[in-house]
């Protein structure tokens, strides 16, 4: 990725200004992480001694593919053209094209799961029926296809100088995939299978499942490392003109989790009761603070009294409890929410999601992927972290979001090189209040509003 480095001297000393700013008075704000769970440990037929289980796993985490039942992957089955358009689908963040009409194709109707795809890769030239009018999607795709189809997704750039000679078998590959081929082995998404010494790519051979994950894992890397935020095919909204934004402007940004008058987890201090969040919200009105979003701070002249009302991790209290306040009191909020999480225990579902969104009133924002510790993630996975999350947000509410908040407040000096190139703020879990400047735009500090504060101290921590 251009540029993944290139405010690293930047960052690095940003970076030694804020640990020396946080590590006096560190807190945990988020509840502990219950030991992993695996994805494929519900399947019988996938073991963590398969060479594919590490890309299965992968494969199901990005939604590229899922078993076959509640119990079984069949890593053993046949890749079928339908599975595979779905998982190329999945990767390019599932934004459907409109119309949805026109299919030439018999034997694919609007109600089979895989429409929308089949739609997708048809309109932009990435796969085309078997036939004119046939699309033949339980028929089992071979490896070449697969490699065609990865060398399609990617705009068939020029394969350059690479060959085929390595390989024993080059003379299998049919004519219509020698370029394909030729890429993908020279960007190394191909590298053969090793037989008596020499090197095989088997390209006429059926594509089985355990495979595709590896096929496909590999190259969803290669892709989301070489794309731009332009190239992941959302469609063109204004971007923010972070520059319009003043320097020296206070702003309160109050951090909670969920209203709630009931606690989940260890951590009370996390939910504030309703008829606190009620209280307070009518003491902002009554002493003329005005709510934003962040999309609202281009605007920040408009507001003499600015504050953000911020929620974490996608609690369900916030549709049941928070929602009827914001109604009641024309006040907006954003919810950080992590994407992966969606629709789980105590967390909103997609359709609670987008109705907030279109409510004009809640601003829908990034709190990642899993909620891992940025700090602790490779540059990919962190990647993989800022790409998914913007895509399902998108695809969800229409919305690009534009803010990340950072889970846990954690990040490190790596972290914001990345984080810029798929949003306009970073988000951090306390240190607040927030005086806008160019240089904290992915620095944003927060004022913690716990369950136990009294109007006073809310009024106060505001004020602070
Ligand atoms: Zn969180």
């Amino acid at each position: 990725m251009a540029g993944l480095y290139k405010k690293y001297a930047l960052c690095l000393l940003i970076f030694l200004m804020m640990v020396t700013a946080s590590s006096s008075c560190f807190f945990e704000t988020e509840a502990p992480q219950e030991k992993e769970k695996k994805i494929t440990d519900r399947y019988t037929d996938v073991s963590d001694a398969d060479w594919f289980a590490d890309a299965v796993e992968h494969a199901c985490g990005l939604r590229l593919m899922t078993g076959t039942s509640e119990n079984t992957f069949e890593p053993k089955a046949g890749m079928t053209r339908a599975m595979f358009v779905q998982a190329l689908y999945m990767m390019s963040g599932q934004i459907p094209d409109e119309p949805s009409s026109g299919l030439p194709f018999k034997d694919v109707s609007s109600a089979d799961p895989y429409y929308d795809a089949v739609n997708w890769a048809y309109k932009r030239h990435i796969m085309s029926g078997s036939t004119e009018n046939l699309f033949q999607p339980s028929s089992v795709m071979t490896r070449e296809q697969a490699v065609q189809l990865f060398y399609r997704y990617s705009g068939e750039p020029p394969a350059g100088s690479g060959n085929l000679s390595g390989f024993a078998d080059k003379d299998a590959v049919e004519s219509w995939a020698r370029k394909a081929y030729v890429w993908a082995v020279k960007e190394g998404l191909i590298s053969g299978t090793l037989v008596d010494g020499k090197m095989y790519l088997n390209p006429r051979k059926d594509l089985k499942r355990g495979e595709a994950a590896v096929l496909l894992t590999d190259f969803y890397s290669y892709t989301i490392q070489n794309e731009t935020v332009e190239d992941m095919g959302l469609p063109y909204e204004k971007p923010i003109q972070k520059s319009s934004i003043p320097n020296g402007i206070r702003i309160p940004v109050l951090m909670y989790h969920e209203i709630s008058d009931e606690v989940h987890g260890s951590l009370d201090y996390l939910f504030v009761r309703t008829d606190s969040m009620r209280s307070q919200l009518k003491w902002l009105k009554d002493n003329g603070y005005e709510t934003i979003v962040f999309p609202d701070l281009v605007n920040l002249s408009k507001y003499k009294k600015p504050v953000m009302l911020t929620l974490d991790d996608g609690y369900t209290g916030n549709y049941t409890n928070l929602f009827p306040l914001l109604k009641e009191f024309n006040m907006k909020a954003t919810i950080f929410v992590v994407t992966d999480e969606i629709g789980d225990p105590y967390k909103m579902t997609e359709e609670q999601i987008r109705e907030l969104s279109d409510s004009g009133l809640v601003s829908i924002q990034s709190h990642t992927k899993s909620h891992k510790k940025l700090s602790t993630l490779t540059d990919l996975q962190l990647i993989e972290e800022c790409r998914e999350s913007k895509l399902a947000l998108r695809r969800i509410t229409g919305v690009s979001p534009c803010a990340m908040s950072y889970p846990e407040g954690r990040y490190h000096s790596g972290t914001i090189s990345i984080v810029e190139d798929y949003y306009d703020f970073g988000i951090l879990d306390r240190h607040g209040p927030w005086v806008t400047s160019q240089k904290t735009m992915y620095y944003i500090p927060r004022t913690v509003i716990p369950r136990s504060f009294t109007l006073q101290q809310f009024a106060a921590a505001v004020r602070r």
